[in-house]
């Protein structure tokens, strides 16, 4: 079976080594070498400062819900995966959705005004499939407002705008590194915080709240990430690269045979934007075109994915909203298989099965 993604795992050797180096200093979890190290890389590769590593996306999302103190209602994309609402209500929150723009699917910062009220405390807004949000204008509103703004940047890694990395915008970046994220660390995140004192205050927080002196500074959780996952970590930024380059030959594959097909058609990214072809979206005229695309691919072992589906505003434990453009591209957007090592053949086959279903 071909699947939408498949883990990349790194050289078992060079795993192997940074596995014997964790066993012989016998320090595994709490912010061990691996850790720090990779924190620091990580920094220098993505050109941010201030980047806490934690044991997941969805846990960097509710520290920084906790990090900024927000309450009540959080003006929020109906189109993201899951983690991004479920957080919010999670932490006792009030998911209010604004609809999306219907070219770039990230959150129309030209709703977002006449959503705000006196019980909104923040902006939470998905940089869809690594695509940048209209910043400047969030910016605008939420300072004129005073909004915080936290950017679920789980498809942002090593993603710049005109040069500038996106995960520099608003007042905190999350990043997840999930085993099917192109970086990742088994499980795992990081959140990127511009506020000097608040970095230092979310070291604390995730560690139960202790200071470095061992006393207990304020309310806090266990969102450490471990020595082990550190050390995947620092085995797969030395790759990620060259896995970033192959992906983009498969996306400009499907890319130019698949433009121009009748019935279909392709995600574009905002221009200035360097993506990091870690998704490939093709956007179906119908639902019905889509269900059989889906089913004759799965005849041909390959399992594409329906992501994001189902729109957020439609999950049970929200309070109903009509988001037209979400629930309509929700119905009808579908993301093909894509990573490092797909076969040539495969991306071949799978757009022939493609364009079959469309004649
Ligand atoms: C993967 C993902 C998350 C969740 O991250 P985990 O590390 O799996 O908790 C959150 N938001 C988006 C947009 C994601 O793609």
């Amino acid at each position: 079976m071909i699947n939408v993604t498949k883990t990349y795992l790194p050289n078992r050797v060079m795993y192997k080594k940074y596995v014997d180096e964790i066993f012989d200093s016998n320090w595994i979890t709490n912010r061990g070498k691996m850790v720090q190290t990779l924190e620091k890389k990580l920094e220098k590769y993505l050109n941010v400062k201030n980047l806490l590593l934690v044991s997941n996306g969805t846990m960097a999302l509710q520290v920084a819900y906790k990090l900024l103190n927000l309450k009540g209602d959080i003006i929020t994309t109906p189109f993201s995966f899951v983690a991004t609402t479920s957080s919010i209500v999670w932490e006792g929150l009030n998911p209010v959705f604004v609809d999306i723009n219907r070219n770039s699917l990230c959150i129309d910062a030209d709703k977002i005004k006449e959503k705000i009220t006196d019980k909104t405390s923040a902006i939470v807004a998905t940089h869809v499939y690594g695509n940048c949000c209209d910043v400047n204008k969030i910016k605008e509103i939420a300072d004129e407002n005073n909004l915080k703004v936290i950017y679920d940047a789980a498809h942002g890694f090593n993603v710049t705008m005109s040069g500038k990395s996106i995960l520099d915008f608003g007042d905190i970046s999350t990043l997840s590194f999930h085993a099917t994220k192109i970086f990742h660390t088994i499980e795992g995140g990081a959140l990127i915080i511009k506020d000097d004192d608040l970095y230092e205050k979310a070291k604390k927080i995730i560690n139960f709240g202790f200071s470095s002196k061992g006393t207990i500074e304020c309310l806090g959780i266990n969102a450490k990430m471990n020595e082990f996952q550190g050390a995947m970590g620092l085995c797969l930024l030395e790759e990620v690269e060259n896995q970033i380059k192959k992906r983009k030959h498969i996306y400009y594959k499907y890319r130019s045979k698949l433009k121009g097909t009748k019935h279909i058609s392709i995600y574009e990214y905002e221009q200035g934007l360097c993506p990091n072809y870690s998704y490939f979206p093709i956007i179906l005229d119908s639902e019905e075109l889509l269900l059989k695309v889906i089913s004759k691919l799965n005849d041909n072992h390959i399992n594409p994915r329906r992501y994001f589906y189902p729109s957020l505003n439609n999950l049970e434990y929200v309070k109903k909203q009509k988001m037209e453009i979400s629930e309509d591209i929700s119905k009808r957007i579908l993301c093909l298989p894509i990573y490092g090592d797909l076969e040539e053949e495969c991306v071949e086959k799978i757009i022939c099965v493609i364009k079959e279903c469309t004649l």
